[in-house]
């Protein structure tokens, strides 16, 4: 697909649009001339975010198909249609794979696998109401290409997203739909995610990020603003695939690399 999209008068979903990347992808959408409505579990976060940028939010639980469904029906009522849905909402307990909780894996697979199935589900039928375009973002991770330690979970979650996304993909090419598909791979972003995905809330669990990544020094890190702009160009040339920035790409084929020697 090569045709190019306008976002003027569309509008954009964003799921974890309260912070980090949810909150660069909304003010990206938003700059580019989207409606955009925000979408997140915490209140007092999205009323906050809401308020700064001037844009609907929806308080949101993607672990739970009827609030998504019910924030799709909201959007609709409000803007009439969606054009864009990012499902972004993330969250990953780190840890020894072997150690980790079953309570900690199902948490993560609810919130990062089955938040983004249930964000397809919802709105993937609104989209295909446009006449013109449609597009689905979802939130993977590079970590599924560089698989580093103690976040076991959150990588499966993100590889599947992956996968499901590139399936996705494949379904709507093959039925002539004109809503794409974009799976965002972020490398290391400013954000939230270092405190938020310390321990699973209501455990009283703590100390299970052992390393702070970004005081290493080892990755550059960089802003949600940035991915939110890749994220529209890519929309915008309606990209199919996989977006992501260039250290973690280098990354990735030094570990093949290593791998294959
Ligand atoms: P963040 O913690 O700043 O933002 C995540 C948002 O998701 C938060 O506002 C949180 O309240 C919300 N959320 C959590 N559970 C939810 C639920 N059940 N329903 C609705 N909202 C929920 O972190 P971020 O880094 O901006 O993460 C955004 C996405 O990017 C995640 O999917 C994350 O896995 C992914 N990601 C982040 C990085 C990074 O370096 N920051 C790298 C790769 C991928």
């Amino acid at each position: 697909m090569t045709r190019t999209v306008e976002f003027t008068g569309t509008t954009a979903v964003v799921t974890g649009g309260a912070s980090g990347i949810g909150r660069g992808l909304a003010r990206a959408f938003q700059a580019a001339g989207c409606s955009v409505v925000i979408a997140d579990v915490d209140e007092s976060a999205l009323a906050a975010t809401a308020r700064e940028l001037g844009v609907l939010g929806v308080r949101t639980d993607v672990t739970d198909p009827d609030s998504v469904a019910a924030l799709a029906d909201r959007a609709v009522a409000e803007y009439g249609e969606v054009h864009v849905v990012c499902n972004n909402a993330g969250v990953g307990p780190f840890g020894p794979v072997a150690r980790l909780g079953l309570e900690d894996w199902r948490w993560v697979l609810d919130v990062n696998l089955y938040g983004v199935i249930h964000g397809i589900q919802a709105f993937l039928p609104v989209l295909e109401r446009n006449a013109d375009w449609g597009h689905v973002v979802n939130t993977s991770s590079m970590s599924v290409l560089v698989a580093p330690a103690n976040v076991a979970p959150y990588v499966a979650s993100k590889a599947a997203v992956l996968g499901m996304s590139e399936v996705l993909a494949a379904e709507l090419a093959e039925a002539g739909s004109r809503v794409g598909v974009t799976a965002l791979l972020p490398g290391a972003v400013h954000s939230n995610i270092k405190t938020s995905l310390r321990a699973r809330p209501g455990t009283g669990a703590t100390g299970l990020y052992d390393v702070d990544l970004e005081e290493t020094g080892r990755l550059r890190f960089i802003e949600p603003d940035e991915v939110g702009a890749m994220v529209v160009d890519a929309v915008r040339a309606n990209e199919l695939y996989a977006v992501t920035h260039g250290e973690f790409r280098d990354r990735a084929a030094e570990r093949a690399a290593r791998i294959e020697a």
